[in-house]
């Protein structure tokens, strides 16, 4: 096929028009990774999702700390690109013309002959896609949460693009008519989404389980601490067994896609009187409006 038809495919299936590799925009069609890379064959990649609003990549300093953390906890050497006031971003979302959306960023191995502990240059590479953060008439109809034993290893501290499990508890949750899967780690304890932080709201007390190696230090959860401070709100970070989950009078999960979305039923039971909560409305609201000016 003609790279001038590659391009009028994918720019008809939806994919972006552009992408950003190694200091270039280029044709969405046109951006490569080699089949021998690193990441495709091992999984040893990070990635990252920032949202854009007004056309402004917004919370890129922790977006980007965390990849360059991540890419020194798996061994990948992190480029310049990832400095925290880079303008490659702003200028790929401006050349791809997105209002609102997210910024996709990859950090994966790069390419070298296939050999577990072989060492390679990493590439980094993005592409930004339209996207509509739910309103308040979306918050309100909220979601429907399963809850799945854990599948997955023991860095989920960590944003690898090893996703395969996430993607196997997000159908068991929507063969279950649920939106969202919920992780029960040992014991029962609820640890987060499948691609979301997990919170609960007691007597206007928000409970969220501890930072550690069991679940994302969401950048999402942690903008919505400093608001919920600012709001005079209390936040904790406490283990929540199953049972305290589904006792809670709310829970909510955050993800920079959701922003805060508030959980109406879990394993088909209600939460409180099934409806979106007041608190996770009013952090929403707050945190869309610091989400308007970070
Ligand atoms: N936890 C998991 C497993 C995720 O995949 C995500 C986001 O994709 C989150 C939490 C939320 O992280 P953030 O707020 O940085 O988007």
């Amino acid at each position: 096929m003609s790279r001038a038809r590659a391009r009028a495919r994918l720019a008809m299936a939806g994919f972006p028009k552009l992408a950003w590799q190694a200091g270039t925009i280029v044709p969405f069609a046109d951006a490569r990774v080699s089949v021998a890379d690193r990441g495709l064959l091992f999984g040893e990649s990070v990635y990252e999702v920032l949202p854009v609003t007004a056309g402004r990549v917004r919370w890129q300093a922790p977006h980007f700390a965390r990849m360059r953390e991540g890419a020194a906890a798996i061994g990948l050497e992190a480029p310049a690109w990832l400095d925290a006031d880079a303008h490659w971003p702003a200028a790929l979302v401006g050349a791809e013309g997105i209002d609102e959306g997210l910024l996709y960023l990859q950090l994966t191995g790069g390419a070298a002959p296939r050999a577990h502990l072989a060492r390679a240059t990493p590439e980094l590479f993005a592409f930004a896609m339209p996207h509509a953060f739910p309103d308040a008439a979306r918050r309100a109809r909220g979601l429907l949460a399963r809850c799945v034993p854990e599948l997955r290893w023991h860095r989920r501290d960590l944003k690898t693009t090893m996703l395969l499990p996430s993607i196997l508890g997000k159908r068991a949750a929507l063969a279950d008519g649920a939106d969202e899967v919920l992780w029960l780690g040992a014991d029962d304890h609820v640890l987060e989404g499948g691609s979301s932080n997990v919170a609960i709201v007691e007597r206007g007390v928000v409970v969220t389980p501890p930072a550690g190696p069991e679940r994302l230090p969401g950048i999402t959860l942690a903008q919505l601490e400093q608001v919920a401070v600012r709001l005079g709100l209390t936040v904790r970070h406490e283990a929540i067994p199953r049972a305290r989950l589904l006792a809670a009078d709310e829970v909510f999960v955050l993800a920079t896609s959701l922003l805060v979305m508030p959980v109406l039923r879990v394993d088909g039971t209600a939460i409180a009187d099934g409806v979106a909560g007041p608190v996770a409305l009013r952090l929403a609201d707050a945190l869309a409006a610091a989400l308007a000016s970070g």
